[in-house]
């Protein structure tokens, strides 16, 4: 497991540290800093790959970016000055990267160390966890291995066989050259929205698979003049008025999400979007969904509709039932020439790999114990596995919501937990299971009436047939408040026999 760390107990292959964290994502630099200032320096981040960034570093496809306001999409304890409103994927990458060694959170990484299970000693009150460079012992484990981390991959029959370039918009092979090349694309969520203006001006033909039209409302992007930053960096009231405007304007969105009458005014704009941007009736009609708007992810893109009516991009609005040599083949019977095919077919949204190999109190795997459904009280506690905290676990975000806006709620809710602990003498807390089963249905109940239950769980929100494992179905205001307000009668305390309390010892985490 690589180098120890301080408080490690050092001999040859095992380790023992207070806080393991498994990812290096946004989600797992935020969880160090988190730590470290509420005073857990024994801290070990495990990730599988070379390189911290996760998302960021992971899909490399021409265009990807922030699709929320950049203010929005950055840690509140290091403002940056974006160079554009939404900034692009290299500018996201490098932000992590100095931020990581501003806080040397990069010390405190296990690169090349993937986590294969995990599992709970009751008699020890540790996690037991085993990884491809060893074993190691840990008192907390948070899970920071990210919602959108493995690309879905379509069952297309024949695809084997294509003789030309076949590729996941995730992990874009830079090796194809489409210059002048026939690319069909399969898929038009929010990857394609963003790659297909970037690689029209290369490609002889493009041809664009669409099974399903998205809502795609205005997204006005242009550079930030570092006059701005300046401004702001002298005056970080400023700042935060502006970061504020940004949020409550996502939340503005968010409530008609939540109460579909009020969804006309939204889908008006979005038409009216589609209409100017689109003369072509039949394109327009072809792109026009039936849903209502935010049944599906919200998509955002002043760029996408223009891309769609260059001479050399045409949409097919038809699902790809099959490959025959060089052809693609569309469910209408149509057969199209293509030399590359790229996949935009998106994530395995939520899933966590990892529950197959995470053993609780009862020996039972997560993923077992989450058979038809993925509990979590505030997306974070599950019952049967103490001292475990998920990071953006399920039923956190919403059609709207910045993903660091609820990963530091949820981290000020972990440190409390874990001061708490550490003052109270106990050595483990469980989430109780009826507030977890509590916290399930009343979610679930409020989540009927939505807009984004009303896709028929075919939805980019249902992550198993026919549950909404995404969405917070209240205001993102109540999720902080909910998170902010750390409440330890909802939690078993426990102590081992064997145990010192979690302050004690130098393999503790405080
Ligand atoms: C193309 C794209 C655009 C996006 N745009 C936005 C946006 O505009 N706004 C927004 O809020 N969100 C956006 N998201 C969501 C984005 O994923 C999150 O905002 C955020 O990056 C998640 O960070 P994370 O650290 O939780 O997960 P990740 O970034 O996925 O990082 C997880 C890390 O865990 C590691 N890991 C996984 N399994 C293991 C294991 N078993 N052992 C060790 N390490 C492991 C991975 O290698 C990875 O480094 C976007 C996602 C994608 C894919």
């Amino acid at each position: 497991m690589g180098a120890p760390v301080d408080g490690e107990r050092t001999d040859s292959s095992h380790h023992e540290v207070g806080v393991v964290v498994i990812g290096a994502g946004l989600s797992g630099v935020a969880a160090v800093i988190a730590l470290r200032r509420a005073g857990f320096d024994d801290v070990v981040v495990l990730e599988k790959s070379g390189r911290l960034g996760g998302t960021w570093r992971d899909n490399t496809y021409p265009g990807c970016g922030c699709d929320v306001p950049s203010v929005l999409y950055e840690y509140s304890f290091a403002p940056h000055p974006w160079t554009r409103c939404y900034a692009g994927r290299p500018e996201i990458l490098r932000y992590l990267e100095t931020t990581a060694a501003t806080h040397s959170v990069d010390k405190a990484i296990r690169y090349d160390t993937e986590v294969l299970a995990a599992r709970w000693e009751p008699g020890t009150h540790r996690w037991s966890l085993r990884t491809t460079t060893g074993t190691c012992t840990a008192r907390v484990v948070v899970v920071a291995t990210g919602p959108w981390h493995r690309p879905r991959y379509p069952d297309i029959p024949g695809l084997d066989g294509f003789p030309g370039a076949v590729f996941h918009s995730a992990r874009w092979d830079h090796d194809a050259d489409l210059t002048g090349r026939r690319i069909a694309v399969v898929g038009t969520g929010a990857s394609t929205v963003q790659f297909l203006p970037e690689i029209q001006p290369l490609a002889s033909r493009i041809d664009v698979f669409q099974s399903t039209p998205q809502w795609v409302l205005p997204r006005p992007d242009y550079p930030l003049p570092q006059g701005l930053h300046r401004f702001l960096g002298r005056h970080p009231a400023a700042r935060r008025a502006l970061r504020g405007l940004h949020h409550w304007t996502q939340e503005a969105i968010g409530v008609p999400l939540r109460h579909p009458r009020l969804l006309r005014p939204l889908e008006t704009a979005a038409r009216l979007h589609l209409r100017t941007s689109v003369r072509d009736r039949a394109l327009r009609r072809a792109l026009t969904p039936r849903y209502r708007l935010g049944g599906r992810r919200l998509i955002a893109s002043d760029a996408y509709y223009p891309a769609l009516t260059r001479p050399n991009v045409r949409l097919h609005p038809t699902r790809v039932t099959a490959v025959e040599g060089s052809h693609v083949i569309g469910a209408d019977g149509s057969r199209t020439p293509a030399d590359v095919i790229v996949l935009a077919t998106g994530y395995h949204i939520g899933e966590l790999a990892l529950a197959h190999g995470l053993y609780g109190t009862h020996g039972t795997p997560l993923a077992d114990a989450w058979a038809g459904s993925r509990r979590a009280y505030l997306g974070t506690s599950v019952s049967g596995y103490p001292n475990l905290f998920l990071l953006v676990g399920p039923n956190l975000l919403t059609g709207t919501t910045a993903v660091p806006t609820v990963l530091e709620a949820q981290l000020r809710y972990v440190t409390a937990a874990l001061t708490h602990l550490r003052a109270s003498g106990y050595t483990a807390l469980d989430v109780k299971p009826e507030v977890e089963a509590a916290h399930h249905q009343a979610l679930h109940r409020a989540l009927r009436t939505t807009v984004y239950n009303t896709t028929g769980g075919s939805s980019y929100y249902f992550g198993l047939p026919g549950v909404n494992t995404f969405c917070w179905p209240w205001s993102t205001r109540r999720l902080l408040r909910r998170l902010r307000a750390f409440m330890p009668e909802a939690y078993v305390w426990s102590r081992s026999p064997s145990e010192a309390r979690l302050s004690d010892g130098g393999s503790g985490c405080g």
